[in-house]
């Protein structure tokens, strides 16, 4: 089942002389479950489509469909309580409040969206993620790795329906970027979530299902599968 759809989607910054087409025409699909890597140069228009994909950004034209929405038919209020429930972020700089502990950053979505907080789904993902022992400490007290599995399970803890990575493993070196990539794949195989990835390491593109390759603002391969 498609969960995830572009329709002619584009982004084009400045006028005339200046125009940027960051996003020019896109058509992508993604099925539930899948875990799909964006790969491209930097300046490709990687952020541009993730941030659109994610409802950060509205397009210049075209239209985005998560589980059959077309989101930029919501209005600005709309669109942020959509995407809170349908949406988790993982950013290259983990974005974890340092005031909080591990295990308030992680249930911190969860408090947002107004939910009581599962503790046996929460201490289930912690405990997947090896973060047992790590419950009651500051952000800044870990390595980089660690606070991206924070991250991580600050993803999940909402189940949503997709994952929206950019550049996870952008700030690791390449030991603990094998390592978080292959705890975040078995979490979102266990927990059949979607994923979404933006990498320009074609080795980290590799564990993915499959790769959409982007070029000056244009899907070249793999925008639908088996393409
Ligand atoms: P990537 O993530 O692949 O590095 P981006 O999506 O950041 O690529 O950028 C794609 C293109 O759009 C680049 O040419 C970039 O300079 C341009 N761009 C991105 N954001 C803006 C902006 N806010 N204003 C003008 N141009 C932008
Ligand atoms: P109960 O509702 O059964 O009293 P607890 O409050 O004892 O549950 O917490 C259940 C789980 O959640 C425990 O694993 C505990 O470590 C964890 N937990 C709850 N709140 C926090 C917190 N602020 N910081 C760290 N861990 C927490």
């Amino acid at each position: 089942m498609s969960i995830l759809k572009t329709k002619s989607l584009k982004k084009y910054y400045g006028v005339e002389e200046n125009l940027v087409k960051a996003i020019d025409d896109t058509n992508i699909d993604i099925q539930e479950g899948e875990f799909v890597a964006i790969v491209g140069k930097s300046g490709s228009g990687k952020s541009t489509l993730l941030h659109m994909i994610g409802g950060l950004d509205r397009p210049t034209d075209g239209n985005v469909f998560i589980d059959g929405n077309d989101i930029f038919s919501l209005k600005d209020e709309q669109l942020a309580i959509f995407r809170r429930r349908k949406i988790g972020f993982i950013f290259q700089y983990y974005n974890l409040i340092p005031s909080l502990n591990v295990w308030e950053n992680i249930v911190l979505p969860i408090g947002l969206d107004g939910k009581d907080v599962d503790k046996n789904f929460v201490n289930d993902i912690i405990k997947s993620l090896g973060l047992d022992e790590k419950k009651e400490v500051l952000p800044n007290t870990l390595s980089g790795g660690q606070q991206q599995r924070v991250a991580i399970a600050r993803a999940l803890v909402t189940r949503p329906s997709i994952i929206l990575a950019d550049e996870p493993t952008g700030n690791l070196d390449s030991k603990t970027s094998d390592e978080v990539m292959s705890l975040l794949k078995s979490m979102i195989k266990k927990y059949n979530q979607t994923l979404v990835m933006i990498t320009h390491d074609e080795t980290i593109a590799q564990m993915a299902d499959r790769v959409i390759y982007i070029e000056d603002g244009k899907v070249i391969k793999g925008g639908v599968i088996n393409d």
